[in-house]
């Protein structure tokens, strides 16, 4: 299994560490034609404007969304936000990979920025998680197929569509590994399946 973390902007490196720590091999994906390598792909925080900026000069923008189509994709912070339907700023364009809707920089300003625990909705194997917020955006509304996988505060911080999975907060800053081991699964998951069609 290889993994690809989008190395255009953000701290793309630390989920490189992290993905290091649990013995899988990734690539940084700047380009299109690195897409067909890999068996899930995360897009890392940063800044959503920004990214929006190079996704549309890179033309990644209809690649990353077929990608979505047939891979996971997992997103932390700005990456959520590039994930969403809709979003409260006209700047950003994003992929509408997950049916929600979100509000950037909801949780205060950089200055802000804080660690804190989560409460995780699967309580079976872990109760708690830990995860940076920093200039984090707020999930303001949910389809019925989006499912919440943990809460700060009342509030969803962490969802999952289909094999696709989205974080309001940084948990690759607190060597939080619950959600990258969540997304590693649906990437191997995805894999079997596929081996198995292609066997049928
Ligand atoms: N506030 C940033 C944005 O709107 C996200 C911050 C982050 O990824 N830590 O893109």
């Amino acid at each position: 299994m290889k993994v690809g973390i989008l190395g255009i902007q953000g701290d793309f490196d630390k989920h490189r560490k992290l993905l290091d720590d649990l013995q899988t091999e990734s690539i940084v994906v700047r380009y299109e034609s690195e897409l067909s390598s890999i068996d899930g792909l995360i897009i890392p925080g940063g800044e959503s404007t920004t990214l929006t900026h190079i996704i549309r000069r890179t033309k990644l923008m209809e690649p990353l969304k077929l990608f979505a189509e047939q891979k996971p994709v997992f997103g932390t912070c700005a990456g959520l936000i590039m994930m969403a339907k809709s979003v409260d700023d006209y700047r950003i364009e994003p992929l509408g990979i997950l049916d929600i809707s979100v509000s950037r920089n909801a949780y205060g300003r950089q200055v802000f920025s804080f660690s804190e625990t989560i409460e995780l909705s699967d309580i079976g194997k872990q109760s708690f998680a830990t995860g940076t917020f920093i200039r984090a955006p707020r999930i303001k509304s949910l389809g019925t197929t989006v499912e919440i996988l943990a809460h700060y505060h009342g509030e969803p911080v962490a969802v999952q569509e289909g094999a696709h999975i989205g974080l309001s907060f940084h948990p690759e800053l607190d060597n939080e590994l619950y959600f990258h081991k969540m997304f590693l699964a649906e990437c191997e998951s995805k894999i079997n399946f596929t081996d198995k069609s292609n066997v049928a």
